[in-house]
């Protein structure tokens, strides 16, 4: 059997020979001395690419998003965020259990967006019964709703929208470059209004580990502050800071491609009998089998198992699937045959 077609995530993405390399010779020092040159160039680097004041090395984007908020928020105020947003959902409730912030959720619209009117109406008003409203957080792109980059327009609207307001816009850039790249944006423009924003090197950019945050001066200063807390402050970083400038400087521009390559799967997938597959925007695809598909999940991920193709069904019938740096064209054509050879039971 050849290597493994991993579609799992991109996060499973090693890191490229140029990185390694890198890392091989990152000049390091104590970076909680702020003396590790390759952690302070990367910082530099970031900021100056996003067109913010400062930027930070955060070891995960959980621990960015979290420092970021309690950056923003104290005890008992309160965030505004997407009811299907990765915040709410898959990072263990962190504001609360650790900040005493409260989560305000709106429900996302199918493209990932929060109804801008719902936000207004969202926001309390000054009164000693309620929690004091203190940021909204849009999620971009935005993994659970097919990958969907949040547009311009709307990232300034909701930008305009907040700060009338006195609050603070952050975005969970997990996948910033991915939206840059899908809307034929500079990610610089993207986050122009936005107080703060975290974003993942080790997805699509394919670094081993780390993630940034950025924004102004002071917001980074108690941003750092939070990381120290939360246990983030790390010795000689460079080494994996090393990995992090190679994927800044090499991997946006590449992108596009695992955006075709999720299109050209999606294209071959919605030829096959029993199969809905979601709409692609950028490297997420989602499908599911019909009810009255012979083979469940579970069956279907053990027949592309059986075939090297990492794919298991997270509900079900439902399936993610992510493309990325490791994944090639001569791949999407093999998933695309395996697919066929497992489920074109009426011989198409
Ligand atoms: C992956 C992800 C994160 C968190 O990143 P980790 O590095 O896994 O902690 C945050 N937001 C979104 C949208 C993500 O996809």
């Amino acid at each position: 059997m050849n290597r493994l077609i991993d579609l799992r995530s991109d996060t499973v993405t090693h890191p490229t020979p140029a990185m390694r390399a890198a890392m091989a010779d990152a000049p390091v020092g104590d970076d909680v001395y702020g003396e590790d040159p390759t952690v302070n160039r990367l910082q530099a680097l970031a900021a100056e690419r996003l067109g913010k004041e400062a930027a930070l090395f955060v070891p995960s984007g959980t621990m960015g998003n979290l420092a970021s908020l309690l950056a923003h928020c104290g005890r008992g105020d309160e965030v505004i965020l997407g009811d299907r947003s990765h915040i709410f959902l898959n990072e263990q409730g962190g504001m609360a259990a650790l900040g005493g912030i409260m989560p305000h959720t709106l429900p996302n619209q199918s493209d990932g967006t929060l109804c801008l009117a719902e936000i207004a109406a969202a926001i309390r008003g000054d009164n000693v019964h309620y929690p004091r409203t203190r940021l909204v957080c849009l999620e971009n792109t935005h993994n659970v709703c097919d990958g969907a980059p949040l547009p311009l327009d709307y990232v300034r609207a909701a930008a305009d929208l907040a700060h009338a307001h006195g609050l603070g816009l952050h975005v969970d850039g997990a996948r910033l470059f991915n939206a840059a790249a899908a809307l034929g944006v500079d990610v610089t423009e993207l986050v122009a209004e936005v107080d703060s924003v975290s974003l993942c090197l080790s997805k699509g950019l394919s670094a081993p580990v780390g993630s940034l945050i950025c924004g102004s001066s002071p917001f980074i200063h108690a941003a750092h502050r939070a990381r120290k807390v939360l246990g983030g402050g790390m010795r000689q970083a460079g080494v994996i800071a090393a990995a992090g400038i190679v994927a800044l400087q090499e991997m946006p521009g590449r992108l596009t491609e695992d955006h075709q390559r999720a299109r050209r799967l999606a294209e071959g997938f919605a030829a096959l009998p029993n199969l809905q597959v979601g709409p692609v925007h950028t490297n997420i695809l989602y499908f599911s089998l019909s009810d009255d598909c012979p083979l469940d999940g579970a069956g279907l991920a053990a027949a592309l198992d059986a075939r090297g193709i990492l794919l298991p069904n997270r509900g079900p019938r439902s399936f993610r699937v992510v493309t990325h740096y490791w994944i090639d064209d001569q791949d999407v054509e093999q998933v695309l045959s395996a697919m066929y050879e497992i489920l074109d039971i009426e011989g198409v």
